[in-house]
């Protein structure tokens, strides 16, 4: 036998020399035991006592020891302390069954634990004369590990299975459910031992008409084919469906060998339920969207109906002979009318872009032609504001373009309309440069509106854009509108190849809106002068500009240099006092004067008095005779155009137009001397005309209203009538002036007897003051004044919300004289 200690190539020279012996020999029995004791199998002969007879070198070698040390010890001592009982009893299974098998782990020397076997015992009869065991053990201490990693791993991915929130199941090749994790409870309301003893898993769970596609699929599954998101419905054990989506894979091992196959199963109730919810409120939005575009081109048809007779006829009664007051009449029902089919043709335009259908109307137009018309539609309110209303084109854009100026100029007008609205001092300017772009035909033009209003805050620049949002959206809110100007803007722009943005805003100090559109300038013509008449006359001239606006300065210099002037601007006073000196001067030597006219801004201060005496003071000095004087953006009163006509000065009302001050420019020049405001003089006898209260009135109204036309409209209706008539803006002034009276010739305060009264103004709304007024007059034990409401809700519900408001009569707008008076009449009993 072989000793532990002996080297490896030594224990086989003498295993082959025991061979080589036995064979020889004939020692069958020898032989037997050779190869025993050699072999890869633990041996071990144990007698009735337990005890070691006989050990091998592999068994002697699994424990670390000589088997001289082994023998006469007990064979428990050699297995793992835990497991003893375990051998104890396979030995006397074994003493008693002749046979017996068994895995346990044996010891090393020093109690280390030693390898796992799997035993084979066999009972002997005799062993040295009396009955023992023969134990033979092969090694499966590698097979432990495997399966330990294996248990481990099982472990694990159970407990991933266990805690998904899918409902999975694993069925074997034949398609008989092997496992199911707990979601089947939370999906299926049914137990896994419940399912588990059902007689068709998984297809007893589902809507009856789902299982035969069920069964296909799974099926499939059993032929190895694979199935992803398959949506079918659950018979929830309480009665409801949910919808799941089934996902199918075949199971596999290593080598690719068939196991089976899993399901995977997602509920998916609350999803579907949620795209079903956005479906339908898809299709209600996109009804809704088409009932309003057909609401909108209904009524605006509708609309323009009407309007097509107004204007119709307030085009012929302007060609007719008309005073100047019947001239103002029809020029703002003709306004209004265009203001309001620009509105409806807007509307139709949002609607049309949101249906995603545009209408484009590409023709030629000259910018300077629709900057002016813009700002003729404004300038009555920014004069009214003591606004300065300026625009500013570039020298270097073409003017002559073709795009869409319909759209161009409602967008400008929306802007301008709230540069003046947000503004209660300074400019409001208009200016177009050259954009960034460029393409192969077009040219980008940037727009900008600025101003120097309110401004925006911060947190509300991006929103303003949004329908119906307004910075201030109180229930007084100062400023009136409806929050949709700038979408209608931003959807234009955006039509015209455009962004509209707000480049800047600073609450206090202004705003600036601005985009770049891409128009195509028309330069066939070779002239991109703006005049229709010769300006050649402008040439080399020398032109002095006095204003402290730096915006108009630069628009004069802008507009000049390229005709061919010289042009100084100055923007301090004593500057232009040291300059028309040095002029002065010159002039009376009598060399070629140093300037041919002078333009003044009307707004500019000038020491101890008004830019009228400045000028014509300035213009009496001997030398100056053949200076031409200008005065820019000056709405002269009769007075002062009887001065101004009388000094030979012209001047340029606002809101001031390029082609205008081009055209006095060179009109001036043209003929030295000749005197400005031909025709004019004899006309300044007649005045302008005010509204104002009649003598001996015996009726004192006081009309509260916010728009400034509708206003204009009462007060013409009411010139002939025996009234003292006073106007406010808002609810809050009416309370105010209410309370205070009306003043008579004496000074002595006398009350009002009517009150017409707007519904729905700024800062306090008509009904919101009547409210007050009724409650001060009960304080004061007042009899009630008569109210008459007027509104744009007409019919029986506007009525009774007036009177129900405590107004004693209500109009509905547009008014007409005849109902005005009448109304009057009834409530006053005294016109
Ligand atoms: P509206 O003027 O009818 O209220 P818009 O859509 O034209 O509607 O404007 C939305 C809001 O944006 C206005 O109510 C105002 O609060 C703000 N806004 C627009 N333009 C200006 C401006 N130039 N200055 C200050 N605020 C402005």
């Amino acid at each position: 036998m072989a000793k532990f200690d002996e080297k490896p190539e030594q224990a086989q020279k003498q295993r082959d020399s025991d061979l080589e012996t036995a064979s020889s020999t004939q020692d069958f029995g020898h032989c037997y035991q050779t190869m025993l004791g050699s072999g890869m199998q633990g041996l071990c002969l144990i007698d009735k006592a337990r005890q070691i007879v006989h050990a091998n070198e592999i068994f002697a070698y699994w424990l670390r020891v000589n088997d001289p040390v082994l023998l006469g010890t007990s064979i428990t001592q050699w297995v793992d302390l835990g497991e003893r009982e375990r051998l104890d009893a396979f030995l006397i299974d074994v003493d008693q069954d002749g046979r017996g098998e068994q895995t346990l782990n044996l010891v090393r020397g020093f109690g280390r634990r030693g390898r796992m076997v799997r035993m084979l015992g066999t009972r002997l009869e005799q062993l040295n004369g009396q009955p023992g065991i023969g134990l033979t053990m092969i090694d499966v201490s590698d097979q432990r590990e495997v399966c330990q990693q294996l248990s481990q791993d099982v472990t694990t991915y159970r407990n991933i299975a266990n805690f998904t929130h899918d409902w999975e199941s694993w069925f074997d090749a034949e398609g008989h459910v092997k496992w199911i994790n707990p979601a089947v409870q939370r999906v299926t309301g049914y137990t896994i031992t419940r399912c588990m003893q059902m007689q068709s898993y998984p297809q007893d769970l589902f809507h009856a008409d789902d299982r035969l596609a069920l069964s296909q699929l799974m099926k499939e599954g059993r032929a190895g084919a694979v199935a992803h998101d398959v949506s079918l419905r659950v018979k929830h054990r309480e009665g409801d469906l949910r919808w799941v989506s089934l996902s199918l894979q075949p199971m596999l091992t290593d080598s690719g060998e068939k196991l089976g196959f899993r399901t995977s199963i997602r509920d998916i109730s609350e999803r579907r339920e949620a795209e079903r919810a956005l479906e339908a409120a898809k299709r209600a939005a996109e009804m809704a969207s088409k009932a309003k575009s057909r609401f909108l081109s209904t009524m605006s048809h509708e609309i323009r109906t009407p309007m097509t007779a107004i204007l119709g006829v307030a085009e012929l009664m302007s060609s007719s002979q008309l005073d100047r007051t019947q001239r103002e009449h029809v020029s703002i029902i003709r306004r209004s009318g265009d203001a309001l089919l620009d509105l409806i043709d807007d509307i139709l335009v949002i609607s049309q872009s949101e249906g995603g259908q545009t209408d484009e109307k590409q023709v030629v137009f000259e910018i300077d032609h629709l900057l002016e018309s813009v700002m003729d539609m404004v300038s009555y309110r920014a004069t009214k504001k003591g606004l300065k209303l300026l625009t500013h084109v570039a020298a270097s854009v073409p003017v002559r373009v073709k795009g869409d100026p319909v759209r161009l100029r409602q967008v400008l007008i929306n802007l301008v309309g709230n540069a003046i609205k947000f503004s209660e001092q300074g400019e409001v300017v208009i200016n177009v440069r050259p954009g960034n772009r460029a393409g192969s035909d077009r040219l980008d033009y940037r727009f900008s509106v600025s101003d120097n209003g309110i401004g925006i805050p911060p947190a509300q620049r991006e929103a303003i854009f949004d329908a119906f949002s307004q910075v201030d959206d109180s229930e007084t809110r100062r400023f009136g509108g409806t929050g949709l100007g700038l979408t209608i803007c931003r959807r234009l722009v955006n039509l015209m190849g455009g962004q509209l943005e707000l480049v800047h805003s600073d609450p206090g100090v202004g705003s600036t809106f601005a985009f770049d559109i891409p128009l195509k300038p028309v330069l066939e013509q070779g002239n991109q002068s703006v005049l229709d008449f010769d300006n050649a006359i402008l040439k080399e001239r020398r032109v002095v500009v006095y204003s402290h606006g730096e915006t108009l300065r630069q628009m004069i210099q802008e507009m000049l240099i390229p005709e061919g002037v010289h042009c100084t601007a100055v923007s301090d006073h004593d500057e232009l006092a040291q300059l028309m000196d040095v002029i002065h001067e010159v002039d009376a030597d009598g060399q070629d004067g140093l300037c041919d006219m002078l333009l003044l801004d009307a707004e500019e201060p000038f020491p101890g008095m008004d830019v009228v005496s400045y000028a014509t003071e300035l213009k009496q000095r001997q030398t100056f005779h053949q200076l031409s004087f200008v005065i820019l953006g000056l709405d002269p009163s009769p007075k002062e155009r009887f001065a101004l006509c009388q000094a030979g000065i012209d001047y340029v009302p606002p809101p001031l137009k390029r082609r205008a001050i081009l055209k006095t420019l060179a009109g001036l020049l043209a003929v030295p001397g000749k005197k400005p405001l031909d025709g004019a003089c004899e006309s300044l006898s007649q005045g302008t005309h005010h509204q104002e209260g009649k003598e001996g009135a015996s009726l004192r109204i006081l009309l509260a209203e916010d728009d400034p036309d509708s206003c204009y409209v009462i007060q013409s209706f009411l010139k002939d009538a025996h009234c003292h008539l006073e106007v406010v803006t808002d609810g809050e002034q009416a309370l105010k002036r209410f309370q205070e009276g009306t003043d008579d010739p004496l000074g002595k305060a006398l009350p009002f007897d009517l009150i017409i009264m707007d519904a729905q103004m700024p800062v306090m709304d008509g009904y919101t003051a009547v409210h007050r007024i009724r409650s001060w007059e009960r304080e004061q034990q007042r009899s009630p004044v008569k109210i008459l409401a007027i509104s744009a809700h007409g019919g029986k519900e506007g009525r009774l919300t007036s009177l129900r408001n405590g107004c004693d009569g209500h109009l509905s707008k547009p008014l007409t004289q005849r109902d005005l008076l009448a109304h009057i009449d009834f409530l006053s009993h005294r016109i």
